[in-house]
């Protein structure tokens, strides 16, 4: 076998070796059935344990309560930004949204196609989009507010979510679910590809609280209600077999390998603290996050002479280090450093980068 690349790409991402080995040592024959995951029923037993134990890890790992389901969905996050205002925002009322970047302008504009109401009640565009608004007057009246917890693309990352009183809070957390601890309790919804922080791409997780399904409209197409997934257990057609069998995996290895979440989130802070530190030491490169607001999911930086660049992002594969080149919307370059992303992937950048600086600084 080749050896393993120290891989930062945004997504599809890093998955956890152990999660891979244990992936390749059942593929075959899945837990005794002689079959593998793929080729098993969605309405067998040996499925259900799956499913049930994949949305049971996420609610522990949260600290859900019994107010709160667990959805498997497909579609990916930008089918959310459709399904979240048809479910949840009735004609005549109005939504608040924040602006952060790329994927809330995309959230916003699909409200708008809807012919419904989204009031943006921040954005951070007049910056590029490098920080995260202060001090929002949110309505107290809005079906719901709306934010992006992290931007995958300009790497910035709310520290504290707003507190917008009884109007539930609804979050795209794509990009860092499961990547830290927080309060739940204000969140009516949270929606996320898998592909960033939990598994897969093909699979969206969904966790929506009672009050919310019990908005959900009667005359929407059956495949777009929240409570048709919510009435039959994510599976009211074959949902994404493969996608949830692998995100159940990460779950536990969250859970039972890492420890759980807090100590995720530790694990995850020393490794954004180590690339910051260093971005911060050096003049040779530029983090382009304002300092407050920077994410510890995807550390966006750019070399101060830009013409290195592309020298730079060669020199790095070259080295063993993938995924390093920024979006393709903003350029620059960004480390993506999810939860599977090792320490020693994350020094073995920065040594990299160190190394760079002392050739062409
Ligand atoms: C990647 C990403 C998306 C898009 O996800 P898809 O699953 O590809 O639709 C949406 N929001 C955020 C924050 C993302 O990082």
């Amino acid at each position: 076998m080749g050896e393993r690349i120290y891989n930062f790409n945004a997504g599809p991402a890093a998955l956890p070796l152990p999660v891979l080995e244990e992936i390749q040592a059942e593929f075959l024959d899945f837990k005794g059935s002689g079959m593998s995951i793929t080729e098993v029923s969605h309405r067998s037993s040996t499925f259900d344990e799956v499913i049930n134990d994949a949305a049971d890890r996420v609610k522990r790992l949260l600290n859900a309560g019994e107010d709160y389901k667990v959805l498997f969905l497909q579609g990916g996050a930008s089918l959310q930004f459709s399904m979240v205002p048809m479910n949840l925002l009735a004609d005549g009322q109005v939504a608040d949204y924040v602006d952060t970047g790329t994927w809330s302008t995309k959230a916003i504009k699909e409200v708008e196609i809807l012919g419904k109401q989204a009031r943006v009640a921040a954005s951070s565009e007049d910056q590029d989009f490098n920080y995260i608004p202060k001090n929002i007057a949110f309505n107290r009246d809005a079906a719901y507010a709306h934010i992006t917890s992290n931007n995958t693309i300009r790497g910035t990352q709310w520290q504290s979510f707003p507190d917008t009183g009884h109007v539930p809070l609804i979050s795209d957390m794509s990009s860092d679910i499961l990547g830290r601890t927080f309060d739940i309790a204000p969140f009516g919804l949270i929606y996320a590809g898998a592909q960033k922080n939990m598994g897969p791409s093909g699979v969206t997780l969904v966790i929506i609280r009672q009050d919310m399904l019990e908005r959900v409209p009667g005359d929407l197409p059956t495949m777009l209600k929240y409570t048709t997934f919510a009435d039959k257990n994510s599976m009211f057609n074959t949902p994404p077999c493969f996608a949830v069998y692998v995100l159940q995996l990460v779950m536990k290895w969250i859970e039972e390998s890492v420890g759980g979440l807090a100590n995720m989130e530790q694990l995850n802070r020393q490794k954004a603290a180590l690339l910051y530190d260093y971005l911060d030491k050096s003049d040779f490169y530029n983090g382009t996050a304002a300092k407050e607001d920077r994410s510890i999911m995807n550390v966006t930086f750019l070399l101060k002479d830009s013409s290195l660049e592309g020298t730079f992002i060669a020199g790095a594969l070259a080295n063993g280090l993938v995924g390093l080149k920024g979006h393709r919307s903003v350029g620059g370059c960004r480390a993506s450093i999810y939860n599977a992303s090792t320490l020693e992937a994350v020094e073995a950048l920065v040594s990299f980068m160190a190394e760079f600086e002392r050739k062409h600084g």
